[in-house]
């Protein structure tokens, strides 16, 4: 799959379509897609141009994804009403595949991009969008409005057989995660991490080690996980993010967050390859 940021005035000849609504994403529950040929849909002439956010280079279908209203008649939209059903976005994302979570994540940060990016945000006229740069642009002379990605840190806090997480109040009953938080300007990784930690449970720690990354939709984040090794502190919520933070044994874990998220990647890698670190 080739990333793209394209408007059309119309849809490419094979094109497939996300769609959101309000925070859900529609989901064919017996298709098991998110992904709708165009052509089994009404028209959608209120949302040109047509925002293309990606292109399988084999099959040459464009991918497109728009945000509908609420408030305008969404089922106009659809030639078989009857089918249709918004799923919870956060929900959809803990069952969708590695390469299915990255182009439903592009898809969420590009509708998102492209709705918040209609006036130039130094003089406020309105936009227009430049196919060169691939991004809204004005006449003012202000730099092209790319989308903005949000680098976070997310790290798993261990000490041999016990792990540290902690949990939001928006989480399911008795699910708990890694921690996480922005990274404020002029900070690296490093030093947000070990803040971070300070600030949300009041522990010292130390042997960052770099896992991996992962794009995050909510709204546009770049999550960077790391392990990192307990030093000393006992654990004080010192700010309103977290709910509750405990230490965990690895045999009695809570409910832990899916294998899509970078989260359970991290915990479950702790669990299997703890010698290595
Ligand atoms: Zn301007």
């Amino acid at each position: 799959m080739e990333p793209i940021r394209q408007l059309h005035d119309n849809f490419k000849s094979q094109s497939k379509l996300i769609i959101f609504c309000d925070g859900k994403i529609l989901y064919d529950h017996d298709q098991k897609t998110y992904c709708f040929d165009v052509k089994d849909l009404n028209s959608l002439s209120d949302y040109s141009p047509y925002l293309s956010i990606a292109k399988n280079s084999i099959s040459d279908e464009y991918y497109y994804s728009i945000n509908i209203d609420p408030e305008t008649n969404v089922l106009g939209i659809f030639m078989d009403p009857a089918k249709i059903e918004f799923t919870d976005f956060r929900t959809t994302l803990s069952f969708l595949d590695p390469s299915d979570f990255q182009l439903i994540s592009r898809a969420s940060i590009l509708v998102n991009w492209k709705a918040t990016n209609q006036f130039c945000s130094s003089c406020g006229k309105q936009t227009v969008f430049n196919l060169s740069e691939g991004a809204p642009d004005c006449d003012c002379h202000a730099p092209p409005r790319y989308p903005i990605i949000s680098p976070c840190i997310i790290t798993l806090i261990h000490d041999n057989d016990r792990i540290l997480l902690g949990r939001s109040k928006f989480f399911p009953p008795n699910m708990f995660s890694t921690l996480a938080g922005f990274i404020e300007a002029g900070e690296n990784a490093e030093e947000a991490l070990a803040r971070e930690v300070m600030e949300e449970v009041n522990v010292k720690v130390s042997d960052v080690r770099y896992y991996g990354s992962q794009s995050w939709p909510f709204p546009s984040q770049l999550m960077l996980g790391y392990f990192c090794k307990y030093e000393e502190g006992d654990i004080q919520l010192n700010d309103a993010e977290l709910e509750e933070a405990r230490w965990f044994d690895l045999d009695d874990l809570p409910i832990i967050p899916p294998d899509t998220s970078i989260s359970g990647q991290l915990i479950r890698s702790y669990i299997s390859d703890r010698s290595k670190l």
